[in-house]
């Protein structure tokens, strides 16, 4: 069954529109007034242990939504979505859904007319033809993105990128300030309502009574899952944050887990949030205000290129993608980390930034990729066991996103596929992009004993354990020649051979 389909219908204006908990928005729907059914099935919750926020963002988007539109929804609550399209009991067309397991649900149900996905700046055709015009080449996510900008007509002046340049990454590297945290105004923060508080009870219910098990802590929801909400969050953070987006970007700090970043993500992947409307607002506001290009150039690209790119890759690569496993990574995710324990870990970049994800179910990309996604690399993690990890446990994870981010990029699974290097890092990079160490009883600069830094030595040792896999890759060529130089190589090894799967 092909479900990377090109050539299916755009639209389909009467029949009632089957809106799955990630298509919320006004772009779901092809006129305003169209009939909707909202499934809420329960059974999705035991396909695997959910972070307990996300299970409520899901809920809560989905009741939320069905309260906007009333009579012209049928909200169902059931168990199963067949369930739910029973009781509907009409012919329905549904967009194309985000998964593998989805989509090859979706085709085998009568009376469901597929259409063509949507949500996101090119669609699935268009990769398509955009990725045979490559003609062999790789298909670089620089390159996607400049087509994606001028198709788009995206910070364009005329055939030249605004500012004389595409990509000033450069400029937004800097390491954090020297401050506990970042001088801009707080995010939005949405106010929870009698929906919220039904969902609360439920999940409350179904964990007493049903046996549901869930990751992390419940609190105060911080996500937007109306569309209102969605353009609160999207104007604050235009017009309070977007300015220091860009310098701080890959920067950590322990007593600021927000920083500048907009918190869009979620929005974006219910569905509520078209990412074109997000580029443009950031364009023209960043164009109004003259704020720092670097910036507004820095959150275009995450929105209409890493975040397409990954989405595209995700059908072009194929459901066997997420199985590689180039580096023939084996553990099996320990349960202190599985568990979100934060409490049982003393390396004080790991304790931050997985008790991050207990208690929010977010951290930014950096804490994912450099230290969650750092970590499981360094320990050989099992890439496709770790990427399920990721998208139960974030509150804008979906397989579709995680693949590509944690089986490529993290964890190098593709041999180069996604990434012409592992983001293997020692402490020396925290180090230096965040101010985690200050804190902690290890040192970054120590490799072996009492005080050895477990990134450190665990960067080493990833090395040395994996020497023939990288020998051929000239970006690696200057860490082997480090790792070459290394005195104490034996006892890095040894000791991290005695350290096995327990938390640092
Ligand atoms: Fe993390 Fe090592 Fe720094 Fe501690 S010393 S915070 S373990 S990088």
């Amino acid at each position: 069954m092909d479900v990377v389909a090109q050539d299916l219908p755009e639209r389909s204006p009467d029949a009632r529109r089957w809106l799955f908990a990630d298509q919320l928005g006004p772009h779901f729907l092809d006129a305003p007034e169209q009939p909707v059914l909202l499934v809420e099935s329960k059974e999705v919750f035991r396909r695997g242990r959910f972070h307990r926020r996300k299970a409520h963002l899901i809920l809560s988007a989905l009741r939320h939504r069905a309260a906007e539109l009333g009579d012209q929804a049928v909200f169902v609550k059931t168990g199963t979505y067949r369930q739910g399209l029973a009781e509907c009991g009409e012919p329905v067309s549904v967009c194309d859904p985000t998964s593998y397991v989805a989509r090859r649900f979706v085709r085998r149900l009568p009376d469901v007319q597929v259409l063509a996905s949507r949500g996101f700046v090119v669609s699935e055709r268009q990769f398509a033809q955009w990725a045979q015009r490559r003609d062999g080449r790789r298909l670089l996510m620089e390159d996607f993105y400049r087509d994606v900008r001028r198709y788009h007509r995206l910070l364009m002046d005329g055939d030249r990128p605004v500012g004389g340049t595409w990509n000033y990454d450069q400029d937004n590297r800097q390491g954090p300030p020297k401050q506990a945290s970042l001088d801009v105004r707080e995010p939005h923060w949405p106010t929870e309502d009698e929906i919220d508080e039904e969902v609360r009870a439920d999940l409350d219910r179904w964990a007493k009574d049903d046996g549901f098990e869930f990751t992390g802590t419940d609190g105060p929801r911080r996500f937007a899952v109306t569309r209102a909400e969605a353009l609160s969050g999207l104007r604050r953070f235009l017009s309070e944050r977007l300015e220091q987006f860009g310098v701080y970007e890959d920067a950590m700090l322990s007593q600021d887990p927000w920083m500048a970043h907009s918190l869009l993500s979620v929005p974006q992947n219910l569905g509520l949030l078209d990412p074109l409307e997000v580029a443009r607002r950031a364009e023209e506001h960043g164009r109004r205000h003259r704020l720092r290009l670097a910036s507004v150039e820095g959150f275009i690209r995450q929105v209409v290129g890493w975040r397409s790119y990954t989405w595209h890759l995700y059908w072009h690569l194929g459901e066997d993608y997420k199985r590689r496993n180039a580096l023939r990574a084996q553990q099996t995710v320990p349960s202190w980390f599985a568990d979100l324990d934060a409490d049982a870990v003393e390396a004080n970049c790991l304790r931050h930034v997985l008790s991050g994800v207990r208690d929010e179910g977010w951290t930014h990309h950096i804490p994912r990729l450099m230290v969650l996604g750092n970590w499981g690399l360094q320990h050989g993690y099992q890439p496709a066991e770790l990427a399920d990890w990721f998208w139960r446990n974030f509150v804008d994870g979906y397989d579709w996103v995680m693949t590509a981010n944690v089986v490529g990029m993290s964890q190098h699974a593709d041999h180069g596929v996604l990434a012409t290097k592992p983001y293997a890092a020692g402490g020396a990079y925290i180090d230096r992009m965040s101010d985690f160490c200050g804190g902690c009883r290890y040192d970054p600069k120590v490799r072996v004993g009492e005080n050895a830094c477990p990134f450190t030595a665990g960067y080493w040792n990833f090395l040395a354990g994996h020497r023939e896999d990288l020998a051929g890759n000239r970006r690696m060529t200057q860490a082997l020649r480090g790792l070459d130089r290394l005195r104490d190589l034996d006892g890095v090894l040894h000791q991290e051979a005695e350290r096995g799967t327990g938390a640092p």
